[in-house]
């Protein structure tokens, strides 16, 4: 397995962890290979591919409250868009809440 350290500094990247796709594929089974936000089924032919996405983009950061699984127009709509501390324009969506409840027990912080 290649491994690439490039763009470490920028914060954006991070690396998978050595058993990511066991990560991935439980977090889709506890979803009961669901989308979180929108609760469409996983359906590849029709475009609602089932991905684990990562609420603050750094891959190496897979605390349970950071993944979600999301179909692949959730994730794209989602992405760049979650900021967990600073104040939000619209409350949190239902299905935001245990991510962002987890967010704040993990890392102290009290809105
Ligand atoms: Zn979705």
């Amino acid at each position: 397995m290649s491994r690439s350290y490039k763009q470490q500094a920028s914060g954006m990247t991070g690396e998978y962890p050595a058993n990511w796709a066991e990560i991935a594929k439980q977090v889709k089974d506890e979803a009961g290979w669901k989308c979180e936000r929108c609760k469409h089924p996983h359906d590849p032919t029709n475009g609602y591919t089932l991905t684990t996405a990562h609420l603050i983009p750094d891959k190496g950061n897979c605390a349970r409250w950071n993944l979600a699984a999301l179909c692949q127009r959730c994730h794209l709509h989602i992405q760049g868009k979650v900021d967990f501390v600073q104040p939000y324009m619209f409350p949190h969506s239902e299905w935001m809440r245990p991510h962002v409840d987890g967010f704040r027990a993990a890392n102290g912080v009290s809105l």
